[in-house]
């Protein structure tokens, strides 16, 4: 197995330097994302001979004498300096993200929204545009709209999977397109691939927002994006316990935007770089779970006689089915459906009765999350707001965790049946 090899760093990327050329980081690299997942960017012997990692819980970090500062700035030297730019769990993590994701490098940020907005600062200047797909995340969309325009940095936003529109949006001074796949809460997928090749093309740099697919179903790197961004606050933590976000991508894009990092300050703590390190070991196991409850809930869901539809790209009936099949390998715990017949209140009212999933924002946790975007997400727009955005009244999302799917699936029947 190559793991056996810890030197083995021949692969697609080229190797990446070793933080401390004694202890021979296992990048990961040619093997299963589980694999990855638990050693890639651990060193094999570490101290105390401990088999997990140590929390470093230091802001600075020293040297012994005069000559080894100047040792280490003269030759680049790969070691910790100050807290604000690095800490030696972060790299861990960072190491981890770039062999699941198949990137040269990953750079972590203390949330996912820490993260975009460094990616984008760090490679935007006044008079450039970005161009969105519409069903973003509000929030990116948000600080595009709202504050980069503020620096001079332009906005425009085109219908999600119209690749003609996001063409005929791309101006001389387009810089970045962004888009999500699957998209929040309508799962919709965008095909990388041409997504890429459309920034290519026009000398555009691409990101995907890959929060709700993780790296376990789709690397979008390897379909030729620039940047693949990730919530780590969702699925690569896992547990509900912690923000974190990452980018992942080429050495060349990404080493200003840890640059910038390392002015902004938006890092993560030593702890709790070790909690979402902790919560990485078991992700392949939990993707799996996802998946298949995502899949076993959604169709009990479509077979339900009160729902009247569900946006799910595992099922045949999802607008997006066939692109989701051919590219991804699984289709995540996210399943947002329709009641028949249902205004808000009759809607919150089996969102207020089911018994396993709590009630709250976010998802990718082991715990399973129900909420009605109108309410949770959207309260303050008006009607004709939430119509453009696809937000109706009778609209739930389920957040799926890894509980048994026969219990998800009794605890939804219930719910349905008994608020009719
Ligand atoms: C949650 C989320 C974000 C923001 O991440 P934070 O860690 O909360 O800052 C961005 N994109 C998507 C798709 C998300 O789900």
């Amino acid at each position: 197995m190559a793991h056996s090899d810890p030197h083995a760093s021949s692969g697609t990327s080229p190797p990446v330097p070793s933080r401390d050329p004694d202890a021979l980081l296992f990048r990961g690299v040619g093997v299963g994302p589980s694999t990855a997942a638990v050693h890639a960017g651990e060193a094999r012997q570490k101290p105390g001979f401990s088999i997990t990692d140590p929390i470093f819980a230091s802001s600075t970090y020293t040297f012994p004498d005069t000559r080894s500062i100047v040792e280490f700035i003269e030759e680049k030297q790969c070691r910790e300096e100050y807290g604000r730019y690095g800490n030696p769990g972060e790299r861990v993590v960072e190491e981890k993200l770039a062999a699941l994701d198949g990137g040269e490098m990953a750079v972590l940020f203390a949330t996912g929204m820490a993260a975009l907005v460094g990616t984008l600062m760090a490679h935007l200047s006044a008079g450039e545009e970005v161009v969105f797909f519409d069903e973003c995340y509000h929030r990116s969309r948000e600080f595009c709209r709202r504050h980069l325009t503020r620096f001079g940095v332009g906005f425009r936003e085109v219908k999600t999977g119209d690749y003609a529109a996001m063409e005929a949006a791309i101006t001389p001074r387009t810089k970045f397109l962004v888009s999500e796949s699957p998209t929040n809460p309508h799962l919709s997928i965008v095909d990388c691939a041409a997504f890429a090749d459309l920034g290519r093309r026009h000398g555009v740099l691409t990101l995907i927002d890959a929060t709700l697919c993780t790296p376990y179903n789709l690397r979008p790197l390897e379909s030729g994006v620039d940047f693949v961004l990730h919530s780590a606050t969702k699925y690569l933590g896992g547990h509900n316990d912690l923000l974190a976000g990452a980018v992942a991508g080429s050495r060349e894009r990404l080493e200003p935007v840890r640059n910038l990092r390392g002015i902004m300050g938006g890092i993560n703590s030593p702890h709790n770089a070790y909690l979402l390190e902790r919560g990485l070991k078991t992700f392949a196991l939990r993707m799996e779970r996802h998946n298949s409850n995502g899949l076993t809930v959604a169709r009990f869901l479509e077979s339900h006689p009160r729902v009247e539809r569900v946006f799910y790209p595992g099922l045949e009936s999802h607008p997006y089915h066939a692109i989701a099949a051919r590219t991804m390998c699984g289709y995540g715990g996210l399943v947002t459906f329709l009641l028949k017949d249902s205004d808000w209140q009759r809607t919150a009212r089996v969102v207020d009765a089911v018994r396993i999933p709590r009630i709250g924002p976010s998802l990718g946790g082991v715990e399973s999350l129900i909420e009605q975007p109108m309410v949770m997400s959207y309260w303050n727009y008006s009607p004709a707001e939430r119509r453009s955005f696809g937000i109706p009244e009778n609209m739930i999302r389920l957040a799926l965790g890894i509980e048994d799917s026969a219990d998800l699936v009794a605890d939804l029947g219930q719910a349905l049946d008994s608020t009719v």
